[in-house]
């Protein structure tokens, strides 16, 4: 039997957070491309994504609840969410409120440096090669990001996802809706519990292209605010 193959864009930010888009505009967006599935992933609010998954029936896209929450130690990546998870407090913690909620984590751009990133350990990626202990957490990486300043720390994340047996996932990271979709995440079937399984089963494949060099100046903006508040503040809550 030929299995099909559908994709998913598992990272997106929307006006209830530091994205451009409103649900209704990102809804409409998403319908026109040949995007299954979307992740909202907000930080540290799971407003926008709840609203998205009441409508997207109308659009013909399915929603899965997401959240970007701004842990002690980076971006966690949240799907299946029913519950908001509240930013600031240690990844271990972070992880078992999300688990309690049977939801799946994720390390987004885990070797960004100018990002809020659970790996990142040097602009060479230093450590790469041992198991973190974040790494032991969660049930995939984000191996493919669409927003990062060099395409190397996506090497570097799809090496390390390799090298350690870990499910991967791709996303757009998009905070603009023509960068919705740059990156993605495919995987047998079509429906958001199809792609659940999938990462369980680690079937899935992360890929895409770099925001690009249309979107670079907006790029450009929001990572200088990215790097500034990873430099200044570590453990930032609100940006990036
Ligand atoms: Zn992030
Ligand atoms: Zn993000």
């Amino acid at each position: 039997m030929e299995i099909n193959y559908s994709k998913a864009d598992l990272h997106l930010h929307t006006t209830a957070s530091d994205g451009a888009a409103t649900v209704r505009e990102l809804l409409a967006h998403v319908a026109r491309t040949d995007l299954r599935v979307i992740a909202v992933t907000d930080h540290d609010t799971i407003t926008a994504a709840l609203e998205a998954q009441q409508m997207a029936g109308a659009y013909g896209v399915e929603v899965i609840v997401g959240e970007e929450v701004s842990t002690r130690e980076g971006h966690l990546l949240v799907l299946f969410l029913e519950q908001e998870l509240p930013p600031g407090r240690p990844l271990a913690e972070t992880v078992a409120a999300a688990r309690a909620q049977d939801a799946l984590v994720i390390a987004p751009h885990p070797f960004g440096f100018l990002v809020n990133s659970l790996g990142r350990t040097g602009p060479l990626g230093f450590g790469r090669h041992a198991m973190p202990a974040w790494a032991m957490h969660v049930d995939a990486v984000e191996s493919f990001n669409a927003g990062l300043w060099s395409p190397r720390n996506n090497t570097l994340a799809a090496q390390f996802a390799a090298a350690h047996g870990l499910s991967v996932v791709g996303g757009s990271d998009s905070h603009h809706l023509p960068t919705v979709g740059a990156g993605y995440t495919r995987f047998p079937g079509c429906t958001a519990a199809d792609l659940r399984h999938a990462i369980v089963q680690r079937q899935t494949r992360a890929a895409g292209v770099m925001w690009g060099t249309l979107r670079q100046a907006e790029a450009g903006a929001l990572q200088v605010r990215r790097g500034l508040s990873g430099l200044l503040t570590p453990a930032a809550a609100t940006i990036s």
